[in-house]
């Protein structure tokens, strides 16, 4: 175990993959008021930067700002990655197919019964992207009907998923019918000792689990449920891919993925 290295993750692993490939390009990070995105992404376009990524809080006040949608940044309606074509600026959302590839090393969504507990940025990507690659029922828990109710009606109404809000409250039980359960909340960042308050007697052998928090990648949440049989994915695969993706939309090449994948460990010190 190493010593954790400063600055932005992304970064990091964007600018191992270039050097990687031989490619004299640089990511920067650079901090920009709410106020002041609109001057920033005018400023994109004319520095000629070739794409970007947005993080909170501006994944969702971007997209008025951008030329045009991907339809998948479209349905989410928040973008993280942007590319520029031809004087265009066209965002895009990485984070969820990030999560549905990692997804896929472990169980193939399609046809599948999917619990997503959360309804912020993270769990709207993720749940959006599962809905398209095929699941066949995704239920939402949340603790604010504000949140969960929004992405709900947009899974039925704009996915063939299934889809039902379960107000959180207490211990979620996991219902018997569920393939897989993701934990989209930001519960357990930073801390790995925040529990999750799911009961922990519906976890079983069959079931996988998922958390998108990556630091610390192992939560206490993935703890758990391997204790009780679950096999389990952590938040550093959806990290490494949203990463590979938005390599391979800026370049028109694709990274070598191991690379990101070492640059990513040796940045958070394991
Ligand atoms: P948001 O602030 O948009 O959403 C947070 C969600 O967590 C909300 O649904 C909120 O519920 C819920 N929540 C927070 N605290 C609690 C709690 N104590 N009990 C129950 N629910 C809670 O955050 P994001 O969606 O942007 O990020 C969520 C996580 O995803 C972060 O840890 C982030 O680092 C991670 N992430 C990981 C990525 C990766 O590549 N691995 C990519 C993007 C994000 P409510 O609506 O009721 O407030």
């Amino acid at each position: 175990m190493g010593q954790p290295v400063a600055g932005n993750p992304t970064q990091y692993m964007m600018e191992k993959a270039f050097a990687a490939a031989g490619l004299d390009w640089r990511y920067l990070t650079l901090e920009v008021a709410p106020e002041q995105l609109a001057d920033a992404v005018r400023g994109m376009k004319a520095m000629g930067f070739r794409g970007g990524n947005f993080t909170v809080p501006h994944k969702v006040a971007v997209v008025p700002l951008l030329d045009a949608l991907s339809p998948a940044a479209e349905l989410i309606g928040a973008v993280n990655c942007a590319n520029h074509i031809d004087g265009r600026l066209v965002g895009e959302n990485t984070d969820g197919k990030g999560f549905v590839q990692s997804l896929r090393t472990v169980i193939d969504p399609v046809g599948k019964q999917i619990v997503v507990l959360g309804a912020g940025g993270a769990a709207r990507a993720v749940a959006v992207e599962l809905a398209v690659a095929g699941a066949a029922a995704i239920t939402i828990v949340n603790r604010t009907a504000e949140r969960g109710q929004p992405l709900v009606d947009l899974l039925a109404s704009k996915t063939a998923a299934a889809a039902t809000l379960v107000p959180w409250q207490g211990e979620y039980s996991v219902p018997e019918s569920a393939n897989v359960l993701i934990n989209a909340t930001s519960i357990g960042l930073n801390d790995s000792s925040a529990r999750v308050p799911v009961l922990a007697s519906t976890l079983r052998p069959g079931l996988v689990v998922a958390d998108v928090v990556f630091n610390p990648p192992q939560t206490r949440f993935l703890a758990e449920a391997q204790q009780h049989g679950c096999a389990t994915l952590d938040g550093l695969g959806m990290l490494v891919n949203q990463a590979v993706i938005g390599f391979e939309i800026w370049t028109g090449t694709k990274p070598d993925a191991a690379v990101m994948r070492e640059a990513l460990e040796e940045f958070l010190g394991i």
